[in-house]
């Protein structure tokens, strides 16, 4: 197929920097315009941007020069969202009403009853509801949305654990990595030698008890019935950069040992239509074995940072089962994600 022109807005920042990495020879997209504030507009994206990523900027972003984020300025079927909620809320719509797929990371529209929240390995049913957003709103375009990126994993190892046990409670505690702030994030003197409590000011945590409802809930006609499941998360920033570690503990319908869990995890599929897309996972879980592992420094880029890696199953004394999990938050809970959803929807013929 001939490849597909696409945008990112916000693209100077932390995930939009993921964005431009990830879309670099990427076999169905090509980026056509990157966009950001009044701040970088006009520069060469070189120049606009501080470039934090360990690998290079990619050649063909160095030169391009950064646009504003209004429909007007920028020729693209798909745009990738990697701006702030205020912003975005304004901005998404405008971009999906004269026709632009908006593929977005900000959490404006997630709980909106006809916005899919897509884990593609999860829910990837849950994509017809652009259908319905389409008719609704009166549409070309559409929002498609990913979860907050402490969720992410944590949803894909419960969706494993649910369909084989049922999951009734999840207790999550969170040590989040710093990238996920974005740039520049959080002063130093604040996080050397200190852990955080209270990530977003209590919004993480709401998010947390809320998403994972969503997208493991069922598609029933025009809307999603939530997963009938409790939730309790504390949520914590810790001085690591990339990849964020859910600490879980589950009260299940049917009771399973860790080693019938283990393999539940190990053997899980994506849904056929999200198995074979240029981003899916390789594989969707891994799963470790050593009693100290995952770790964020070893274990992140797993399935280039696409893979949720799970570890530590064991008997909880007060719930079920308990465990630890580890996904890559620009990549898998951000960037990666958004990819994957767009490659989705493109694989649908919903585009
Ligand atoms: P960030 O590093 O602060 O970057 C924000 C970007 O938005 C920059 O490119 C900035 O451009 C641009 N921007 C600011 N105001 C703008 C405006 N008025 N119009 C157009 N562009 C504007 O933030 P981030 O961490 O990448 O997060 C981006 C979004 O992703 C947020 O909604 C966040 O909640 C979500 N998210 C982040 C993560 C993560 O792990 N970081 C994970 C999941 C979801 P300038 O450089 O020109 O100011």
């Amino acid at each position: 197929m001939s490849q597909i022109p696409v945008a990112v807005l916000g693209a100077t920042g932390s995930v939009g920097q993921r964005f431009i990495s990830l879309l670099d020879n990427h076999p169905w997209f090509k980026v056509v315009a990157l966009a950001a504030s009044d701040r970088s507009v006009g520069q060469p994206y070189v120049r606009s941007c501080r470039w934090i990523l360990n690998e290079p900027m990619p050649e063909f972003a160095r030169e391009m020069v950064v646009v504003p984020a209004t429909p007007e300025c920028i020729d693209a079927k798909i745009v990738f969202s990697a701006l702030h909620n205020e912003i975005a809320k304004d901005l998404e719509p405008q971009f999906a009403q004269v026709g632009f797929a908006v593929c977005s990371n900000a959490s404006s529209y997630r709980r909106a009853e006809d916005v899919p929240l897509l884990l593609p390995e999860v829910n990837a049913d849950h994509i017809q509801l652009v259908k319905i957003q389409r008719e609704q709103r009166g549409w070309s375009g559409c929002i498609l949305t990913n979860p907050n990126c402490t969720s992410t994993g944590l949803t894909i190892a419960l969706k494993a654990l649910n369909d084989a046990f049922g999951v009734k409670k999840v207790f999550a505690v969170s040590l989040q990595a710093l990238s996920g702030a974005g740039y520049p994030g959080i002063p130093s003197l604040d996080i050397i030698d200190n852990v955080i409590p209270n990530v977003g000011n209590g919004g993480e945590e709401d998010k947390v008890e809320w998403e994972p409802r969503k997208m493991l809930g069922k598609l029933n006609h025009h809307q999603i019935n939530l997963a009938n499941m409790i939730f309790s998360a504390h949520t914590n920033r810790v001085a690591v950069i990339d990849g964020h570690t859910v600490c879980a503990s589950l009260e299940l319908a049917r009771p399973a040992d860790p080693e019938a869990a283990e393999e539940v995890l190990r053997v899980y599929r994506a849904p056929a239509s999200a198995s074979e897309l240029p981003s899916s996972p390789r594989p969707v879980i891994e799963v470790r074995s050593e009693a100290d592992r995952p770790q964020p420094r070893l274990d992140r880029l797993t399935g280039k940072g696409m893979t949720t890696v799970v570890g530590r199953l064991r008997r909880d004394p007060i719930l079920d089962l308990k465990f630890v999990v580890l996904s890559h938050n620009t990549i898998r809970g951000a960037a990666g994600g958004s990819i994957y959803n767009a490659e989705l929807l493109v694989n649908e013929n919903l585009l």
